[in-house]
């Protein structure tokens, strides 16, 4: 058992149980005589284990066959052009859900590639909410609808997800786009609700290197915008089972082995509820003290970020002092909003989150 309790956003905890196979398979994968880190991604040996984490993953969200899944490289952030590359197509004109940090990075890379309207924002709720579906506006001649379903930084999530149908105006069928980097796996979603999916590894499925994009096949046949780089084209990556050029291996195996965990914890409905206590606690704790607060409108509270401050900022190096004296470790919040930023991720145990509270508490009766 590791001594420390690591609420990190990302690159974040992963399940021990994971770590310790790895340690097992590290020198030696199933007799093979090398480590996963030295195998030809071509071989069988690595083909296997890709093939087994994809299946895993299509297992566990119940991924529609109109779907592919490719494993790629450059983060969530290069994402956030090769989307608007790949579906801006001939119209050249999105639309974006403004909800905070990571929204605003996605908008200003998109709009270096076409024309973006922003459709929903809570920018004037202090980015503290998610804006409900009636505020929406698309535009009638978008071609997809991005939003942040959890805003990791803001620690707002999205409770629902957007029947863009339902949306008010005029519009076709849009596909949604999502950056699920986050929540991604956090809980049973429903794939065919969304055009486009995206989630880097390093928080919820496994080491940074990675990450996972979730693509409905229809939207491989639309025209990458002029001068795509031939790795900046989802089609390059489709046609060549994510193997194009060198994917990011090791990454890959580590995802595959949390994949077999989530199996084996009971699948994504089984997480949910565990995730829902684990931040009830803390939220719990918040909501009947008057020296914690989190700004975030109670409705959209983020399951796997729960930001809070102290009622004396003073204080603020003394309870992350405290918290290191418990085991408790990067709880300090994002440098741009300050306070504390707890994250509890699928692998978070329940057990760490109690010794969290339990810290809070005493810190309280000490300090309020
Ligand atoms: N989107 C969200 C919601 C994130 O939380 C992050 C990383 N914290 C990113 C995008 C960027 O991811 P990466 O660092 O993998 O590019």
């Amino acid at each position: 058992m590791r001594k420390i309790y690591n609420f990190s956003a990302g690159p974040a905890v992963l399940p021990e149980e994971v770590l310790q196979q790895a340690r097992e398979e590290m020198l030696d994968w199933h007799g093979s005589g090398m480590s996963v880190m030295e195998m030809s991604h071509r071989g069988k040996e690595f083909t296997s284990i890709a093939d087994k984490a994809e299946s895993a993953l299509r297992e566990l969200a119940n991924i529609p066959a109109n779907y592919k899944v490719l494993f790629l490289q450059g983060g969530a952030s290069s994402q956030f052009a090769m989307v608007p590359m790949n579906l801006l197509g001939k119209k050249g004109k999105a639309d974006y859900v403004n909800t905070g940090q990571w929204s605003a990075k996605a908008i200003s890379e998109a709009r270096n590639y076409g024309s973006v309207h922003i459709a929903a924002s809570s920018e004037n709720e202090g980015f503290n909410a998610a804006p409900p579906l009636e505020q929406w506006r698309i535009s009638p001649d978008t071609v997809y609808v991005h939003y942040t379903p959890n805003e990791t930084i803001g620690g707002v999530e999205f409770q629902w997800t957007p029947d863009l149908s339902a949306a008010p105006g005029n519009h076709d069928n849009i596909p949604l786009v999502a950056d699920m980097s986050s929540n991604f796996l956090s809980r049973p979603f429903d794939v065919s609700k969304f055009g486009l999916i995206y989630a880097g590894a390093q928080k919820n499925v496994g080491p940074a290197g990675l990450v996972v994009v979730i693509i409905r096949e229809d939207l491989l046949d639309i025209a990458p915008l002029a001068g795509t780089p031939t790795m900046y084209r989802y089609k390059t990556h489709a046609d060549n089972v994510s193997m194009y050029n060198t994917p990011p291996t090791y990454a890959i195996y580590i995802m595959g082995l949390v994949m077999e965990w989530l199996k084996k914890q009971g699948g994504l409905a089984v997480i949910e509820q565990r995730n829902i206590a684990k931040a009830k606690l803390i939220y719990d704790l918040i909501d009947t003290s008057s020296f914690y607060h989190c700004p975030v409108n109670p409705a959209d509270r983020s399951r796997m970020n729960v930001p809070f401050t102290l009622s004396k900022p003073g204080l603020d190096d003394a309870f992350l002092k405290q918290a290191q004296a418990h085991g408790l470790i990067q709880l300090k919040g994002h440098r741009s909003v300050g306070g504390m930023r707890a994250s509890i991720y699928n692998a978070m145990s329940l057990e760490g989150v109690q010794t969290l509270v339990t810290c809070m508490r005493e810190f309280e009766k000490n300090h309020a």
